[in-house]
């Protein structure tokens, strides 16, 4: 079989493999990577993934995208490793479901992508016998993932800075505790300043040396693992007599729009999804869109509950507009039309307002016994909403995506349901470890200084 190239989004960039893609980040014309053609499943395989293991349904997916770039043994050792924590289904009522993605080191559904893009971004750094060094800032959560996703990785090393007083406790310690390849600096600044220096050395000729690379969010190999839990649920929860299987419909807390993506990317390669809720906060850019056909970001973005999903302008949307034949450029503005009346047959979307998450964590959690965040809330409300409206059968499968750990929410939690959620193993005993971390100041040559001294 022949490997699969990368286009940009933008249209203005030659085709890449794989690797160029995901080591790129972004394509030299500021647009996003996206394969030619998207592989597909036949139902009989779809099936076989009933006896599968999560990791080998990720091995057999993300295979695909990477034909001649890797052989099967060491993607196979790459996926077992990224992914060895669990994916629990949840009922809540009838036969709809919580898909809880909170399991991972940091408890929150960005693990998935970030774990295996690290591990990709190693084999292939390994393989060239080149070093790389990720330089991240962060205002709390995006840190700790990376830094967590990248730990023990031998050819990279990461290199983190927050703002000294602007995180709290429990996300500093998540990424200064590490140790080993994970480097953490504590900065006499603001988050903007941690990301102006990140930003200066980026372009500092003087560093090329380094290999500096960020791991972006909009990458392509955060963007494939995401396809692999939609699969995933749907082998567990599927009727196993069925040969030609029923579908299902998803419900999707979005931001940047990446996780709905691997949605859409699963339903393209055979996935039988009737329906995608895209719920969003009060951010409401997708749904008007998607209403009236009129695109406007929201800027700035407002600050809702659910903060990993203040998102005025969702980076991924030109990946979706590039899906259904359309093109947008980064700024989000549309020189192509995409099918607009097909996205609205196979997208619902809502906006969900701040009183109304917190009244579906405590009717969740009354009603059904059901933990949640205000993230998940946001997909679970969306569902409910959607399934009134269009009057679904009880029958109907559907899946709602909870994304972070209630624990990680103790204070509204807190204020809702009135008791302290329990913190999931993988953040028990923060507490007691050893800290490392260095203190800078907000100064671009004393970060050159440190740089040139540590690297
Ligand atoms: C990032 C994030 C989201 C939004 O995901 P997108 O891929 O940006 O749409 C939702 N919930 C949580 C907890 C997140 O961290």
């Amino acid at each position: 079989m022949e490997s699969i190239q990368y286009y940009s989004t933008n249209l203005k960039a030659d085709k890449v493999t794989f690797s160029e893609a995901l080591l790129k980040g972004l394509a030299p014309d500021k647009g996003l990577f996206m394969p030619t053609e998207i592989p597909t499943f036949t139902d009989k395989e779809i099936k076989s993934f009933t006896q599968k293991e999560y990791y080998e349904i990720a091995f057999e997916i993300i295979k695909k995208f990477l034909v001649g770039q890797i052989n099967d043994k060491e993607l196979l050792a790459l996926v077992k490793d990224a992914y060895n924590f669990k994916v629990p289904l949840e009922k809540g009522f009838d036969n709809k479901y919580v898909m809880r993605l909170d399991q991972g080191p940091t408890a929150s559904f960005k693990d998935f992508a970030a774990r295996m893009m690290g591990r990709l971004m190693n084999y292939y750094i390994k393989k060239e016998n080149r070093k790389l060094l990720i330089l991240t800032a962060t205002s709390g959560d995006t840190g700790s993932a990376i830094a967590n996703a990248f730990y023990g990785l031998d050819n990279i090393k990461v290199l983190v800075l927050f703002p000294y007083g602007e995180v709290t406790d429990r996300q500093r310690k998540q990424m200064t505790t590490l140790g080993n390849n994970i480097q953490t600096i504590s900065l006499k600044g603001k988050f903007d300043d941690c990301q102006a220096l990140v930003k200066e050395a980026f372009s500092d000729s003087d560093l090329d040396y380094l290999n500096l690379s960020s791991a972006n969010s909009i990458n392509i190999g955060r963007l494939i693992p995401q396809i692999v839990y939609y699969f995933y649920s749907f082998s567990r929860l599927r009727k196993p007599s069925q040969d030609k299987p029923d579908n299902v419909i998803f419900s999707v807390p979005s931001g940047n729009f990446g996780d709905m993506m691997g949605g859409v990317l699963a339903k393209k390669m055979g996935l039988p999804i009737k329906k995608f809720v895209i719920s969003v906060n009060e951010n409401d850019e997708f749904p008007v869109f998607l209403k009236t056909g009129n695109y406007n970001k929201i800027e700035p973005s407002k600050n809702c509950l659910s903060s990993a999903m203040n998102v005025g302008h969702p980076s991924n949307l030109a990946r979706l507009v590039a899906l259904y034949g359309g093109v947008m450029n980064e700024k989000g503005e549309i020189s192509k039309e995409p099918d607009m009346d097909l996205m609205r047959k196979e997208i619902y979307s809502i906006s969900v307002t701040d009183q109304a998450t917190k009244e579906m964590i405590k009717e969740a959690y009354e009603e059904h016994n059901l933990l949640l965040e205000p993230h998940g809330s946001v997909g679970w409300k969306g569902l409910m909403e959607f399934c009134r409206e269009y009057n679904i059968s009880k029958d109907q499968l559907c899946i709602s995506l909870e994304t972070a750990h209630p624990a990680k929410f103790p204070d509204e939690i807190k204020e809702i349901l009135k008791f302290d959620p329990k913190l999931p193993a993988s953040l028990e005993g923060l507490e007691d470890k050893e800290e490392f971390f260095d203190n800078l100041d907000n100064d671009y040559s004393k970060f050159k200084e440190y740089l040139k001294y540590n690297y």
